[in-house]
């Protein structure tokens, strides 16, 4: 339990919101580039995000399938 402070000494700091609000919308991008994107296998597309580079195509997702129905 803490004592509520009054508004006239309540601080906000503006470039920690606009920061966290950056970093949400990036987040979103991200999720929405995933869902979206028809190009990359979806294995490849999870790893990057997370910054790895050097996935090979996993050859199962819809995208993979797409490419090479035979699979
Ligand atoms: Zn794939």
């Amino acid at each position: 339990m803490q004592e509520r402070v009054p508004v006239q000494y309540l601080r906000i700091d503006m470039l920690r919101i606009a920061e966290r609000r950056r970093i949400y919308e990036a987040k979103i991008d991200a999720v929405q580039h995933y869902a979206t994107n028809q190009e990359l296998c979806r294995t490849q597309s999870l790893v990057s995000y997370f910054g790895e580079s050097d996935a090979t195509p996993c050859g199962v997702c819809d995208i993979c399938l797409k490419k090479n129905p035979a699979a």
